[in-house]
């Protein structure tokens, strides 16, 4: 659309009742869902309406971190930097470094980004050559949330007598968790930069869904007996869960 940096995708839904202008967060893109009995001038028009909705939209999703030597990443809350260090190597080939400070810096999820002082924060680095850095960072990355969630799925489970089949980590931007029928449960990598609490409680909401796959009060009642922060930590997946989406969204 003229004027937009992002394009708009367009969509025919013969379900649709009406014309629906989406913007997806994660996905830096918005959406018009057309119903069959509009036009494609209605569809135009209503666009043309929108259009400082959308603009507005737009502006406010937070700016891509690419995954960069030098660039900020939060770890479990914790804001790190990011160092490509090329060939040494020390713990493996992904580790972090304590930082000097006496009290690590919680995250900054407002949208202006990393604070301007870095040297003194803790890192993290990568090494070998730096055009493979990323992906050994994300792929570092998706290791460090398996491991603290089988952690927290093995903990809820055991509190409340139900086991997991498996658990899989993945790149997935429309949820946060997944339940199937069969008990596998999926999770977004993206996880690990959230604060502990938040990865814990998607943990505890997956598990306590290997009994009831629904959202009914039992439901709940199950999430709460093992994760008394479920309130907190819904809101702030509410208020900043859609920030995670912004780091090495390239990768
Ligand atoms: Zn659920």
């Amino acid at each position: 659309m003229a004027g937009l940096d992002t394009p708009v995708e367009v969509r025919r839904s013969a379900r649709a009742g009406r014309l629906i202008l989406k913007v997806s967060e994660a996905r830096r893109a918005a959406t018009l869902t057309v119903p069959p009995h509009a036009s494609l001038e209605d569809a135009s028009d209503f666009l043309a309406r929108h259009f400082d909705w959308l603009q507005d939209r737009l502006a406010a999703i937070p700016e891509p971190v690419p995954f960069r030597d030098g660039a900020c990443l939060p770890l479990r809350g914790i804001e790190h930097g990011l160092s490509f260090v090329g060939p040494l190597r020390r713990r493996g080939v992904v580790w972090t470094e304590a930082g000097d400070r006496v009290r690590d810096r919680p995250a900054d999820w407002s949208a202006e980004g990393a604070p301007p002082d870095s040297s003194s924060r803790p890192r993290i680095c990568i090494a070998g050559a730096p055009d493979h850095a990323p992906r050994r960072l994300k792929d570092w990355l998706a290791r460090e949330a398996k491991k603290d969630l089988t952690a927290r799925v093995a903990w809820h489970g055991q509190t409340l007598g139900l086991t997991a089949k498996r658990i899989s980590v993945r790149d997935q931007s429309t949820r946060w968790g997944s339940c199937s029928s069969t008990g596998v449960l999926s999770f977004s990598w993206r996880l690990i930069l959230a604060p502990h609490f938040v990865l814990d409680y998607v943990a505890a909401h997956e598990v306590a869904h290997l009994e009831e796959m629904n959202h009914s009060p039992a439901f709940w009642r199950l999430v709460r007996q093992t994760m008394p922060r479920t309130d907190e930590a819904k809101r702030w997946l509410k208020t900043h869960g859609a920030t995670l989406h912004r780091y090495g969204a390239s990768v």
